[in-house]
Order: structure tokens, then sequence, then C-alpha cells
């Protein structure tokens, strides 16, 4: 009984330093980061400390790159008002969360907030915190094995990959080799913080607005400099941006934007 004590006394201070531990506040943004030791990659095999510092660190950087981006081009007058929209959001009062997971899903690198959830249906799905927030998964971005896998799960891996990977390297939460990660957790972390202006993907009478961003002020390494020259030359063509919708669609299909966005969306996951 003595033990049983002892050992709930010990886990309830473990638990409270942890709450204290995985907590970092930015008070200039308003943006509190919590439960991201393991960002940008969770690895299963060490113990990891250092997540919400450098997402910190990816938050601040993402936002500088994101201004010299927009000071470097002459983006379209609807592209510059979508950053403004950003800036706003970014800099405004209202509390910003970022907060992270692993393994609860594989489904998703990440998910960010919208206010049109929060308005219609009264929250938000996947478990974020209220808007604007986003919820990383660190297992997803690392391109890991699942964080639980069962001996069975285990031997399917082996197999689907034709007894190239050996069973003793397909490990719970690390990486796989034959599934990629995220070279460029900032261009993430901007990617998710701009889906807070509404923008959501693939829209039908518009190119992609989030992506086309990323990839013009974050140069993938998936990408050649033409493909991100070409992203920043749309985000600057007023063309692809008027207001007219029919001449702004006619103008997309003309010069087949559509399908080439897509292929550089294709090579980046
Ligand atoms: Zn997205």
């Amino acid at each position: 009984m003595p033990n049983l004590v002892f050992l709930t006394l010990l886990f309830s201070v473990i638990s409270v330093s942890s709450v204290f531990s995985s907590e970092l506040r930015l008070e200039r943004f308003n943006l509190m980061i919590k439960s991201c030791e393991t960002y940008p990659y969770y690895d299963s095999q060490i113990e990891q400390t250092e997540g919400n510092t450098r997402l910190k660190n990816d938050f601040l950087s993402s936002l500088s790159q994101t201004k010299t981006c927009l000071n470097n081009h002459d983006f379209a007058p609807f592209v510059v008002d979508k950053f403004q929209h950003f800036f706003e959001i970014i800099e405004g009062t209202k509390e910003k969360i970022l907060t992270c997971n692993y393994g609860v899903t594989n489904s998703y690198y990440a998910v960010a907030s919208s206010l049109a959830d929060e308005l219609e249906q009264g929250g938000q799905d996947h478990g974020l915190p209220p808007h604007p927030s986003v919820l990383f998964d660190t297992n997803r971005m690392a391109g890991n094995f699942p964080v639980y896998m069962t001996e069975a799960q285990r031997n399917n891996f082996v197999l689907f990959y034709n007894h190239e990977l050996r069973i003793e390297d397909v490990i719970p939460g690390t990486r796989n080799p034959r599934v990629g990660f995220i070279e460029n957790p900032r261009s993430l972390v901007f990617h998710e913080m701009f889906h807070w202006t509404g923008s959501s993907h693939f829209p039908k009478k518009y190119v992609d607005i989030v992506y086309l961003t990323q990839f013009c002020c974050f140069p993938q390494v998936e990408h050649s400099a033409e493909e991100v020259a070409f992203a920043c030359e749309l985000l600057e063509e007023e063309a692809a941006w008027q207001e007219d919708e029919q001449k702004r669609v006619q103008f997309l299909e003309d010069f087949d934007i559509q399908s080439k966005v897509k292929a550089l969306i294709q090579k980046y996951h």
C-alpha cells in the first residue's frame, strides 16, 4: 500500500511538471505553444524536450520570411490583401494556439482551425483549440511508422515493401525510409497559419493560394528554380486573380493553370 501511494504521488509530480514544461508563451503575438516537445519530428527512441522552442523559432522566422517575400514581389492586389489579412490575424490581440500530437492520426501533417467551423458548428474538428489554432502531427511530419503497431502490422510493412525492409528496422515511431517527410517545417507553419485567412484547398474558381504562397515564399527541395519562379509569377499575375469570375476562370483554362499547380502540389507531397 505505501508503494501505491508513493507511485501515485510520483505520477502526479511528473504530470504537473510536464504540464508546466510543455507550454511556451510569446506575449508579443499573444501566441501559446503547447505540447510540442516532439516538434518537428517525433522519434520514439529519444527523449525530446526542445520542440516548443524550435516551433517558436520557426514561427518567428517564417513570419520574417513571409514579410521579405511580400516585399520582394509585386503580387496581385487580391494576393496582397490576403497577406494583409494574414498579418492582421497574427498581430491581432486574439490568442493564437499552436499545439502538437503524434500518432493519433497518420492521415494529415497538420490541421488549421477555421473561423467558419467555429461560427457554423460552434467549434473545431480534430479536437483543435478555438480559432485561430493549428495542430501538428509530428509523427506524420517525420514520415514515421505508426506509433503503435502489433507484430502482425510490423510484418505487414515488411511484406508491403517486398522484404526490402527488415523487420528489425520497422520500429514504431521512427522514420520509414520509404515515406517522405516535411523537409521544411517552417514552411508548413506558414502554410497552416495562412489557412486562418479562410482559404482552403482546391477552390474551384481560383488557384490554390495557400500552396502557391508556400511554394513561392518557402522554396521546397522537391521543386526546381523554374517551378518556384512559376509559383511567384502566378501570384503576381493580375489576370489570375481578377474580380471578374468568368474572365478569371477563362484565363486559368487558357493557360492550363490548374493542372500545372496540381503538378507542383503532387511533387511536394
Ligand atoms: Zn493545407
